[in-house]
């Protein structure tokens, strides 16, 4: 991460700020409540230093992790929203951490007993990080330090609350009850592994359909909506028609969007812009890139054109085969993968600010690899 003085100078104590980064491959979200008070939503890493983004720029802001940060949210466990969170929450020490219900107890138990315990689930997987997020919690605990259990997020919970001048409360928006319901189904369909068995890789969840979407309201009302990468589905009860069916409209709509499911198609509702946005909203995409996908699309970008003209784009496109400078790193990605691809282009940062007290609208700031769409960014797409 390239920091000039700008970048580096931290927000005033009574001002608001949400930030967004994108890899290409993953993203992170943090918002800046007041007071040196800070949420992260998901975590991804530099692709040049390949420490947790989040971390490295609150450093360079000197925030006091520690103290800092007071909820850390893993919307769901893909590798692109969740590499090096479990890094972040163990030295966020005052933090709460929430993760989907989708995996609570005790699936939650028998999914990290199967998946840690398979040779070939390397550095970077969901499990991996659930796994050191709960040792960490575990630690707290035998310390006799003050923590707290892992958060279980489901529609219309409180994930934090907290009031004063830099009033926060974040609540989620999903999993539904439908989907909770039918995620639980699922787990039930897993053996739970005998003594002496060969483990094998669970088969993938379709843990977008689970992801957290959250509302976050700040100082003054004004309201972020983090749409995570919950799809709709064009079912009743699930996906994004949920939400918008139980969102409380005396809440008012939100000003903030990160965009949910990196722009694409299958994370779009109309009635998200109707119901749940502003008119003109500020609508913050990160892209995802990988074998043969890349979003958002230019039909994606069109989309959201049509919308706002306050769309932005963090992160890298463009794509290079992944390299790791350790040989047995290397030989062990050989062993296990085909072809492992991972984006190693620039990182990329939207950044609003705002201060506290005033209704001015949000000032936007973009760092490293990030855009403006617009039609002239719209023209360059293949
Ligand atoms: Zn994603």
């Amino acid at each position: 991460m390239q920091f000039g003085n700008n970048r580096a100078s931290p927000p005033d104590s009574l001002e608001l700020e949400v930030s967004v980064f994108g890899t290409g491959f993953g993203e992170s979200v943090l918002v800046h409540f007041g007071e040196d008070r800070w949420i992260l939503v998901d975590s991804c890493r530099d692709p040049e230093t390949r420490s947790p983004i989040a971390l490295e720029y609150l450093s360079k802001l000197g925030v006091d992790i520690s103290r800092g940060i007071k909820l850390i949210v893993a919307s769901h466990w893909d590798d692109d929203h969740i590499a090096g969170i479990s890094e972040v929450f163990t030295q966020a020490q005052s933090a709460v951490f929430a993760c989907p219900i989708t995996l609570a107890k005790p699936e939650f138990e028998v999914v990290v007993a199967v998946m840690t315990g398979t040779r070939f689930v390397s550095g970077g997987s969901g499990a991996d990080e659930i796994f050191a997020v709960l040792k960490e919690i575990k630690t707290r605990e035998e310390g006799g330090r003050g923590y707290h259990t892992a958060r279980l997020a489901e529609a219309n919970k409180i994930l934090l609350e907290l009031d004063g001048s830099s009033h926060v409360r974040v609540q989620a928006l999903s999993p539904s009850d439908a989907e909770i319901v039918s995620a639980t189904q699922r787990l039930r369909t897993i053996p739970i592994p005998e003594e002496g068995t060969p483990r094998v890789r669970l088969p993938r969840f379709h843990s977008n359909n689970a992801s957290v979407a959250i509302s976050v309201e700040l100082h003054n009302g004004e309201l972020l909506l983090l749409g995570a990468d919950l799809e709709e589905r064009g079912l009743a009860g699930v996906g994004w028609a949920a939400v918008v069916n139980e969102w409380p409209h005396h809440r008012g709509k939100h000003r903030v969007f990160k965009v949910a499911h990196h722009g694409s198609r299958n994370g779009h509702l109309d009635d998200i812009w109707q119901v749940l946005l502003r008119e003109n909203p500020w609508a913050i995409v990160t892209p995802f890139k990988q074998g043969g996908t890349r979003l958002p699309t230019r039909q994606d970008c069109e989309r959201l054109l049509g919308y706002t003209d306050l769309g932005r784009l963090a992160g890298g496109r463009y794509f290079t085969r992944y390299r790791d400078p350790d040989p047995a790193v290397r030989r062990e990605i050989g062993e296990r993968t085909r072809a492992a691809r991972f984006v190693t282009s620039r990182e990329g940062q939207v950044r609003l600010r705002k201060s506290i007290n005033t209704d001015e609208d949000w000032r936007c700031e973009l760092f490293g690899d990030a855009n403006i769409i617009e039609a002239s960014f719209i023209a360059r797409i293949d």
